[in-house]
C-alpha cells in the first residue's frame, strides 16, 4: 500500500560533510570531462581516458579494477596529478552540466560536516586544496571571495567552513539540502518495489519527525557521528566540556584536558600558550605520543608541541598511560596514574576523546563487512568494505559509502572526494538501466 506520508527520492545522501556534498554536485549534473594534454601512466587507462573523455561517468569502472587499476585513482590523478597545487590553466578535469538526478541530502550540521564543530581557530593538517571538491577549485572560491591566501597553505576552518557553503550556492545545491535533520535508523523497504530504503529522521529544532524512502543511499555520516562518552562518575558537573572551542569559553586558570588524539593535542596547546595551568591526561604511553609529535613536525603547531616539550613544562603537566576516575562537585578530579591515584583541582576539564561512525544507523541489515584502517597520522576507524570499482556496500546492495568511511580511499578529503565520481556513475547507470 502506498503511504503519502513518506516523501520518496531517487537518491538521499545522509551527511553534508565534504563527503556528502562532492556526490550530491555531481548527481545534481556536474559531470566530469578531461580536457587538454593529460597522460596517465599506463597505455591502457590513457585509452579509455580518451575514449569516455567527454564523459567518464560512463566507463564501466570494473574495466579498470579487473585489469589491476584503482578506479579512484582514475579522476584522483586528474584532479591532484602532483603534490602541489595547480595553476588554473593546467586543470585537465573540467565539468559540464548535464540533467540532474532526484537526491536530496538530509544532514545535522551545514555544509562542510564535522568542520562546523572543531576548535575556532582550527587549521588543516594538509595544503588548503587538498580539502577542495574539484566541481568548484578552491582557488577560484579564494579569488571570488577576495581572499590573498596560497593554496599549499594550511587552511583555517573558517574559509574551508565559508568555502563547503560557497560550493552549494555555486553549484545550485542548496534547494535539496536539508540542515538540522538527524537520521535514527535506515531499514530496508518491505514493499515489493524499486525502492530500497526507508529512511526515519527527526527534525532537531523541533522533534517532529519524517520518514522518506529511497532507491540508492549515500552513507556519509563521517568519523564521529556516534561520539564517544567517557562514563566516569560525575561527568554531568557544569564544568566538564565534552568539546573544545576556544580559551575564552574557558576563563578559569586550571584546565584538565583529556584525550590524546589531534583534538585533544590542540586544545591542550592552545590552552597553554594562552596562559592557563594544563594538565593533560592520555591513557598512551608517552612514547606514542612523542612519535605522532616527531611525525608532525611539519605542521607549526606540532613543532610547537616539540619547543613546549623541550621547555620547562611549568603550565604543562602532561600525564601519560593515565586516566580519569571521577570528577567532584567542586571541580576535584580524581586521576590513576602508573605511580598511583591523584587529585587535581581545575576550573574546568575538557574530554576531547572522539568519536566512531555511527553504524548503528544500519543495525537492521545485520553485520557489516568492516576494514580496520590505522594510520601514522593517527585517524583510526572501521571502515565500511566496499566494491571498488562503485564504492557499493558489499553488504546493502544499493548503499554506498561515501567520504571518509568507505575502504579504500586513504583518510582525509584528497583521499576520498575522488569516490563520488565512482557513485554518482553508478547510480546515474543503474538508474538509467531502472528507467
Ligand atoms: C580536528 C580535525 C582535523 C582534521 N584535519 C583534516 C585535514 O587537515 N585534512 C583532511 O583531509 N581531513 C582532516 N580531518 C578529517 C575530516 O574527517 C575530513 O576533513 C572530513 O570532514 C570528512 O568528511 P566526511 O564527509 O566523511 O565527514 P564529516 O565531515 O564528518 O561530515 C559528516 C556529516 O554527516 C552528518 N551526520 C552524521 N550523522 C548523521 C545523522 N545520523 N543524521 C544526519 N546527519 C548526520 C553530520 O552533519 C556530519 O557533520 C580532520 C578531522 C578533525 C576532527
Amino acid at each position: 500500500m502506498k503511504n503519502d506520508h513518506i516523501k520518496h527520492h531517487n537518491v538521499i545522501i545522509v551527511g553534508g560533510g565534504p563527503g556528502g556534498l562532492g556526490v550530491a554536485a555531481t548527481l545534481e549534473g556536474w559531470h566530469p570531462i578531461f580536457k587538454g594534454d593529460y597522460k596517465f601512466p599506463s597505455s591502457e587507462v590513457q585509452r579509455l581516458a580518451k575514449q569516455y573523455e567527454n564523459n567518464p561517468l560512463a566507463l564501466d569502472m570494473h574495466a579498470l579494477l579487473d585489469n589491476g587499476h584503482r578506479p579512484i585513482e582514475f579522476f584522483r590523478m586528474r584532479h591532484h596529478p602532483t603534490q602541489e597545487a595547480l595553476p588554473p590553466d593546467k586543470w585537465t578535469l573540467e565539468f559540464t552540466k548535464r540533467a540532474r538526478t532526484d537526491w536530496l541530502m538530509l544532514t545535522t550540521d551545514s555544509p562542510g560536516g564535522l568542520w562546523n564543530n572543531v576548535p575556532r581557530e582550527q587549521m588543516t593538517l594538509g595544503p588548503a586544496h587538498w580539502m577542495e571538491l574539484a566541481h568548484y577549485p578552491i582557488g577560484k572560491f579564494y579569488q571570488e571571495t577576495g581572499r590573498a591566501r596560497d593554496l599549499d597553505d594550511l587552511a583555517h576552518r573558517d574559509d574551508l567552513i565559508d568555502y563547503y557553503k560557497a560550493f552549494t550556492r555555486k553549484l545550485n545545491l542548496e534547494n535539496h539540502i536539508r540542515t538540522g535533520v538527524k537520521i535514527t535508523k535506515i531499514s530496508p523497504a518491505l514493499e515489493k518495489s524499486r525502492k530500497a530504503f526507508i529512511v526515519d529522521s527527526v527534525e532537531q529544532s523541533t522533534g517532529r519527525t519524517k520518514q522518506y524512502s529511497c532507491n540508492h543511499l549515500v552513507f556519509a555520516v563521517g568519523p564521529r557521528s556516534a561520539v564517544r562518552k567517557l562514563n566516569v562518575k560525575g561527568i554531568q558537573h557544569e564544568y566538564i566540556s565534552s568539546a573544545y572551542t576556544h580559551p575564552d569559553d574557558y576563563p578559569g586558570e586550571r584546565v584538565v584536558v583529556i584525550g590524546g588524539g589531534r583534538s585533544a593535542d590542540w586544545a591542550a596547546q592552545e590552552l597553554h600558550d594562552s596562559g592557563r595551568s594544563v594538565v593533560y591526561v592520555m591513557r598512551q604511553e608517552a612514547s606514542s605520543h612523542l612519535n605522532l609529535i616527531s611525525a608532525s613536525q611539519y605542521l607549526p603547531y606540532y613543532q610547537r608541541w616539540a619547543e613546549i616539550l623541550t621547555s620547562e613544562q611549568e603550565r604543562m603537566g602532561l600525564l601519560y598511560s593515565s586516566k580519569v576516575t571521577s570528577f567532584e562537585r567542586d571541580g576535584l578530579v580524581n586521576i590513576a596514574t602508573p605511580e598511583g591515584s591523584i587529585v587535581v583541582q581545575a576550573d574546568h576539564a575538557i574530554v576531547e576523546i572522539g568519536g566512531d561512525p555511527d553504524y548503528g544507523l544500519l543495525s537492521s541489515f545485520g553485520d557489516l563487512t568492516f576494514h580496520k584502517k590505522r594510520d601514522n597520522f593517527r585517524f583510526q576507524l572501521n571502515q565500511m568494505v566496499v566494491d571498488q570499482a562503485t564504492f557499493e556496500s558489499v553488504d546493502i546492495p544499493h548503499l554506498y559509502a561515501a567520504g571518509y568511511i568507505a575502504q579504500g580511499t586513504g583518510l582525509s578529503v584528497i583521499g576520498f572526494h575522488a569516490g563520488c565520481f565512482l557513485i554518482a556513475g553508478d547510480i546515474l547507470s543503474k538508474s538509467a538501466e531502472a528507467e
